[in-house]
């Protein structure tokens, strides 16, 4: 029996499921997780994109695709998270995620929804994947196209989630928060509700993988960041007793109905600069054949085109086991770590340097601290952490 197939027979809610999975494949080194990015190209051109081109030119062949899919498979690859650019601008994608079912693995699909006609929506009906996860860039066409730069994505947006849940897809939309749509984080999160979908957001916004640093100009300031977090996370998990009181307990990051499901960038991993799942339980492949360590990390970039999946994999792990932490690494003793939400790629991709601090990252931890401490500094507070929980400051 599989890693995978050991930890499903035993009944767990899903969140619990995706850790036990994900601990077991960290201690053996399965990568039972994979991003699988089939394409850069794209129809939209959204001003914060981490894409270096946008273009289709020398990717994957299906046969490629295939190839590595078995090679994942062989390593115990059993949830494939296909990706882009936008995937379904490739006209395989329906013979290469068939290929992936297949092989018995559990898909999930990212797209903007721009290109989900009603065929295409048949067709990935049949598929059934776990989810599909729609990024949403705002809430009224106006803000929305000023992020993608193209007229009509809005509407076509629309129609393509309508499409996907009028068969019965699985939906998730991720807000995508930056500074050209924070002002409707409102509007967004009842754009959900009316679709009766769950609300959750992302306000990681980092450098092109080519190093282009021009989308952190899109970036919210940290103060919004911190904002956006108190309301629709903290507040809500402290009011109703699921912030935890223990300090080596991880405060929440996702509001409280954002479905549950693997943790790639967390985990319980050693302490180091990859404290996270990259080469311990997940791999990525980019539209060359290349096999990184995370969608941000690019590296090592092992070409699985000249090579196997099981040496690329033999690869990432070298790497991430082989990558010391050095004077740089301030993580083991910074006092605001528990608040903090770095990832090796921010630093990799912001600093140069996966060991290193990301001034970001640090300024929204201290914030989340302080607004910790003054919540639990008020009357009301239970110091023996009991059973009561604090106020959250306004
Ligand atoms: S839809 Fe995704 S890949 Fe396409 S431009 Fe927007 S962020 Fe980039
Ligand atoms: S604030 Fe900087 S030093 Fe502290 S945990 Fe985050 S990344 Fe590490």
């Amino acid at each position: 029996m599989t890693l995978a197939g050991r930890a499903a027979i035993r009944e767990r809610p899903l969140a619990a499921f995706h850790r036990s999975l994900q601990e077991r494949a960290q201690r053996k080194r399965v990568p039972v997780y994979a991003f699988v990015e089939l394409t850069y190209g794209c129809n939209l051109r959204c001003v914060h994109c981490y894409n270096p081109t946008h273009k289709a030119r020398g990717e994957m062949t299906t046969a490629q695709v295939r190839s590595i899919l078995d090679g994942l498979h062989g390593e115990g690859t059993a949830f494939v998270a296909f990706t882009g650019g936008e995937l379904f601008t490739r006209r395989d994608w329906p013979e290469v995620l068939a290929h992936a079912k297949r092989l018995g693995m559990q898909i999930t699909v990212s797209t903007n929804a721009t290109r989900i006609m009603r065929e295409v929506a048949e067709r990935l009906a049949r598929v059934n994947p776990l989810h599909v996860k729609v990024s949403l860039y705002g809430a009224t066409r106006e803000t929305y196209e000023r992020v993608t730069g193209v007229r009509g994505s809005f509407r076509r947006f629309l129609a393509g989630v309508t499409r996907l849940r009028r068969r019965g897809v699985r939906v998730l939309l991720t807000s995508v928060i930056l500074r050209e749509n924070a002002h409707e984080i409102d509007a967004m999160r009842s754009l959900c509700a009316r679709m009766g979908l769950p609300f959750q957001y992302s306000a990681d916004i980092h450098p092109r993988v080519d190093g282009d640093r021009s989308p952190l100009r899109h970036r919210i300031d940290e103060a919004t960041a911190h904002r956006i977090w108190r309301d629709c996370v903290a507040a809500p998990a402290l009011r109703r007793g699921a912030f935890p009181l223990d300090p080596s307990g991880a405060p929440p990051t996702a509001p409280e109905d954002a479905p549950a499901g693997p943790d790639p960038c967390g985990g319980t991993a050693p302490a180091g600069p990859f404290a996270c799942q990259c080469g311990r339980s997940r791999i990525v492949v980019t539209p060359y054949g290349k096999a990184n360590l995370c969608l941000s990390v690019y590296a090592p970039g092992y070409d699985l085109l000249a090579g196997s999946v099981a040496e690329g994999w033999k690869a990432l792990v070298s790497y991430v086991d082989h990558t010391p932490a050095t004077d740089a690494h301030e993580c083991p003793a910074c006092p605001v770590s528990r608040f903090c939400e770095r990832t090796s790629g921010a630093s990799f991709l912001e600093m140069g340097d996966v060991n290193a601090c990301v001034p970001n990252h640090k300024a929204l931890a201290t914030l989340r601290q302080a607004w910790h401490r003054d919540a639990w500094d008020r009357p009301g507070r239970d110091p023996r952490g009991g059973g009561r929980q604090g106020k959250d400051p306004a």
